[in-house]
């Protein structure tokens, strides 16, 4: 079907451009119905520390198990929960549930350590209102200590933050509440602008894992990651590092001075139990 522009210009029906237009749809209807029948579901992927292997902690995805569909990742419907502010109590169900996770883990690994939980908050729940509330109501309600959450944040929704947006962030920090820059190094960067937030840890962005790669690695990728580190060292950031999918990476990434690492080189997101295999094992 070639659809007329209007005069003799003609533009050409693209079928594989309405079929996702016609699935976004589909997803965006269907999202608030599939939270009412529980087919949201979340997979752990652990954060190891780079010095001993040790498991730190946890980050919550969120994936959806759509009945035709299967199993989508949040990039398919994130955005259009976003878009439609299902966002909100999405991930108000997914804290919850990750931080009862995480209070769990704990109990049955009193001895080991504290485990920490990292949950991901989009732009929408930054601008809502009940954030602080509701995030002080989950935590009360499981019991786990404010300082075993970690929020994680991207660079982009703090881009241009003023005084308001970061009051939220700025109070669940004064609690003992971690905040993390995700994906840090994709946006504007401005490492000056570091000071101002509320953050105490930064993850490192995929990409840099991924410049790694090459052997040997490119010295001036090399020195931007030392210089990320140092700075944010400086500034009493943590550096976590995403997308570790070997071990040569993982050994750079130590010696550059990174603190925590997460990737497919360690585990892939996967069920509860599976965090608790590793935590037994003490190693991954
Ligand atoms: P993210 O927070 O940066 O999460 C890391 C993503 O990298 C995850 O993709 C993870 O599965 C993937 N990953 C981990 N290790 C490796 C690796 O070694 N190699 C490669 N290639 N990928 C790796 P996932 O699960 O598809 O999540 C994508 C994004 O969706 C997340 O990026 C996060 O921004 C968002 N997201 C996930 N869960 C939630 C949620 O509950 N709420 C919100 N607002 N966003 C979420
Ligand atoms: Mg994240
Ligand atoms: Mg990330
Ligand atoms: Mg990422």
């Amino acid at each position: 079907r070639a659809k007329s522009a209007g005069g003799n210009r003609y533009e050409l029906a693209d079928p594989e451009a309405d079929a996702r237009a016609i699935t976004r749809h589909g997803l965006t209807t269907a999202l608030p119905a599939a939270l009412e029948r529980g087919e949201f579901f979340i997979e752990y992927q652990p954060l190891v520390h780079l010095g001993d292997g040790s498991v730190h902690g946890a980050e919550a995805l969120v994936r959806w198990c759509h009945p035709q569909h299967g199993v989508l990742g949040p990039d398919r419907f994130i955005p259009l929960a976003e878009h439609t502010g299902l966002i909100v109590p999405l991930g108000r169900w997914v804290l919850q549930e990750a931080v009862r996770q995480a209070r769990f883990w704990q109990r049955r690994h009193s001895d080991g350590g504290p485990l920490r939980i990292n949950v991901n908050l989009s732009p929408a729940q930054l601008h809502h209102p009940g954030l602080v509330a509701d995030t002080v109501d989950v935590l009360e309600r499981s019991g786990l200590e404010p300082g075993a959450l970690c929020l994680e944040v991207t660079e982009s929704a703090l881009i241009g933050a003023d005084a308001d947006l970061l009051k939220p962030l700025r109070q669940l920090a004064e609690m003992g509440v971690d905040i993390a820059l995700d994906d840090f190094g994709t946006g504007y960067s401005n490492l000056a602008n570091l000071r101002r937030l509320p953050v105490s840890v930064l993850k490192l962005d995929r990409s840099f894992t991924q410049g790694m790669q090459r052997h040997p690695a490119d010295p001036v990728d090399l020195k931007i990651v030392e210089g990320i580190v140092s700075l944010a060292h400086s500034l009493k950031l943590a550096v976590t590092v995403e997308g570790v999918e070997t071990g040569a990476q993982a050994e750079q990434l130590r010696e550059l001075g990174c603190d925590t690492a997460q990737g497919w080189y360690y585990a892939r997101p996967g069920a509860p139990d599976r965090i608790h295999a590793l935590v037994l094992a003490d190693a991954v």
